[in-house]
């Protein structure tokens, strides 16, 4: 599903790189809520935008879905960003003047899908999210909660096997985050997608099956969380953090 093999990434600004991965080898070969947990800093949005074409890597190899994303040509990579992945971020990023339905409709809009095929999408996503009953609401008339749950309607559009999301209860509170790590946990396992959270929280990684530690541009343990809750978890993440 995702393997990121000797994966290098660095950033330079004038003249001066700042290396962010240094050396990625990851794989999430099932289906399943995997987490990436680590500092502010050790490279996980950088490693994310690289699962979803969004950026390149210096060296290495990264594959999704069974193709080698960091050497896709431009009409691949408008097809790989639309329909075979799916991203959520801190910001739900919905337009202010659309209903939640439009706004879960619109990747179909510009991907010139049928009004009829879309519908029928929008109404299954917004159901499958306990959003029916809010589906003509504009964003400004939803919760934090509900607005991520619309964002993520609409990353499912098209029904990709890989869901990214980075840091996606940043602007919830505790009660609708708890919510959310359950829901994508519960996606994970009906939709049988691979989804990948990428968080600094225990208490998040904690519902994820397993999850990678990044440090300073590497993988630097794997946690198995079966039986672990978020303290448990963060002994484990804290522990890992003073051998690195
Ligand atoms: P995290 O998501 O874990 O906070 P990032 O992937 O954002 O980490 O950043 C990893 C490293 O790369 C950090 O040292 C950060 O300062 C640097 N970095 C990230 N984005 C850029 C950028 N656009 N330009 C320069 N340096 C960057």
């Amino acid at each position: 599903m995702i393997r990121c093999v000797n994966v290098e990434k660095s950033y330079r600004t004038g003249g001066v790189a700042t290396p962010a991965l240094r050396g990625i080898n990851l794989s999430f070969e099932e289906p399943g809520y995997y987490g990436i947990m680590g500092a502010s800093g050790s490279g996980k949005s950088t490693l994310l935008h690289l699962l979803a074409a969004l950026d390149q890597p210096d060296r290495g190899e990264v594959w999704v879905s069974g193709k080698r994303v960091d050497q896709m040509d431009e009409r691949a990579l408008t097809r790989f960003r639309r329909r075979e992945i799916g991203l959520v971020f801190q910001q739900f990023n919905l337009i202010p003047t659309m209903t939640a339905r439009e706004n879960v409709e619109l990747p179909g809009v510009l991907a010139g899908e049928s009004a009829a095929w879309m519908r029928a999408r929008s109404a299954e996503l917004l159901d499958a999210l306990g959003l029916a009953s809010r589906a003509a609401h504009r964003p400004e008339a939803l919760s934090g909660g509900e607005q991520q749950r619309v964002a993520i309607a609409r990353a499912l559009l098209f029904s990709p096997q890989v869901l990214l999301a980075d840091e996606p209860t940043g602007n919830l509170d505790s009660a609708s985050s708890e919510t959310l790590w359950t829901l994508l946990g519960e996606l994970a396992q009906t939709r049988s997608m691979t989804i990948v959270l990428v968080t600094h929280e225990p208490a998040a990684a904690a519902h994820c099956r397993r999850v990678d530690i990044l440090h300073d541009g590497r993988v630097i343990g794997r946690i198995d969380t079966e039986g672990l809750d978020a303290s448990g978890l963060a002994a484990e993440y804290q522990r890992l953090g003073r051998t690195a």
